[in-house]
């Protein structure tokens, strides 16, 4: 390509969009040229979002599953797994530590598990809201009428994945259910006044440098207030079990840093899979490359070895209030804050259009 590094950087910070092929060159520079990339991630973070970084405490509440995705450590043919349901009053007994320790908003991630209706998820939504805290839900895919109820009991923001815009990759991926449902549910939480969060997985096996450049230009088409994205790890209890790594590993790095720099006001958390491919120093690296949101693992001990969605995860040892301590010694080694307050989303906040 005759552009040099700096020229595309100066590119797509005026807004210019790429095509597939330019993304998918600039997901592989090496050397100078890559350092160049995280480090224009970087300032866009620093100068859109800030330096403070929102804390998001997840608790994973079930690791009961319907849905038979072949990527997943839960998969509901996964025999071998401990199915575990926390009681509400431990959930809400967590959510309290989760203020206590400064968290401005809780995640409440499970799979997808009927158990948990409209009903019992509304209350649960109700008590922590009455905690002051932002809630986000992760429930997988849900009629709207359900989505309403969330939001109406006061759930603020939903994340779900798309995990790849690749139709046929997509329906290989997810015998249960379509793409366009998932597409639909995105709208209506839209439509319904959630801050809205999705994103995917990078490598995926069959995935190419393109496919990855096109997950990349959807996030635009959604305009997300969110966006999370993290390494696809093979779980050795699922059918895609031998799958590998990409082959270079700075493409999950490069990817996060073209995530920011098309999507500058957005949320972007360091994942917690990157700590699983780069063992303790992942989830920094990402924060350094354009990332603005850790989310500390809160779910209670005993429970975390059974919500492996993929091997390796970190923390699966520790306690939420362990990985609170953890986390303020990152921040401290990168230079960079805990944010206070719930970190809601950018067209929210910035409700004037201030560019700041
Ligand atoms: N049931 C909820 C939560 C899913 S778990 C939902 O459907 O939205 C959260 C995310 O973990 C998924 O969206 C998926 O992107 C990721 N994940 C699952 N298995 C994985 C694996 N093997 N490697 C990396 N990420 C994985």
């Amino acid at each position: 390509m005759a552009r040099t590094i700096q020229e595309w950087m100066t590119g797509l910070k005026a807004g210019e969009l790429p095509t597939v092929e330019e993304l998918a060159y600039l997901l592989t520079v090496r050397g100078d040229d890559s350092r160049l990339l995280l480090q224009a991630a970087d300032s866009v973070r620093a100068a859109v979002m800030g330096d403070a970084v929102h804390i998001r405490g997840i608790i994973e509440f079930s690791n009961i599953c319907r849905n038979d995705c072949l990527y997943c450590g839960i998969r509901r043919s996964n025999q071998t797994v401990t199915r575990y349901r926390i009681p509400d009053e431990e959930i809400l007994e967590t959510a309290a530590h989760a203020k206590e320790w400064g968290c401005g908003t809780v995640v409440l991630q499970s799979g997808e598990d009927p158990y948990y209706t409209a009903e019992r998820i509304s209350k649960l939504v109700r008590a922590i809201h009455a905690m002051d805290l932002a809630i986000t839900l992760s429930l997988g895919v849900r009629p709207r009428a359900e989505l309403a109820a969330f939001r109406e009991a006061g759930a603020d923001r939903y994340l779900l994945r798309f995990e790849t815009c690749n139709r046929e990759q997509f329906a290989r991926l997810h015998p249960d259910a379509p793409f366009e449902e998932r597409i639909r549910c995105l709208d209506d939480l839209r439509e319904l006044g959630f801050q809205v969060g999705s994103g995917f997985m990078i490598g995926l096996p069959g995935a190419s440098l393109e496919d990855l450049a096109r997950d990349l230009l959807f996030t635009r088409q959604l305009q997300l207030d969110m966006i999370g994205c993290g390494p696809f790890l093979a779980h050795p209890d699922t059918p895609l079990r031998e799958s590998g790594q990409l082959p270079d590993k700075s493409v999950y790095y490069h990817t996060i840093a073209l995530l920011r720099l098309l999507n500058p006001h957005a949320h972007i958390p360091a994942t917690t899979a990157f700590d699983a491919l780069d063992k303790e120093s992942g989830r920094n690296r990402v924060l350094e490359g354009g990332a603005n949101v850790f989310m500390p693992n809160l779910t209670p001990g005993k429970y975390r070895k059974l919500y492996l969605l993929y091997p390796d995860k970190p923390c699966v040892d520790e306690e939420g209030g362990a990985c609170m301590l953890c986390i303020r010694g990152r921040l401290r080694a990168l230079g960079r804050k805990m944010a206070t307050g719930r970190g809601d989303a950018w067209r929210l906040t910035n409700a004037g259009g201030n560019n700041a």
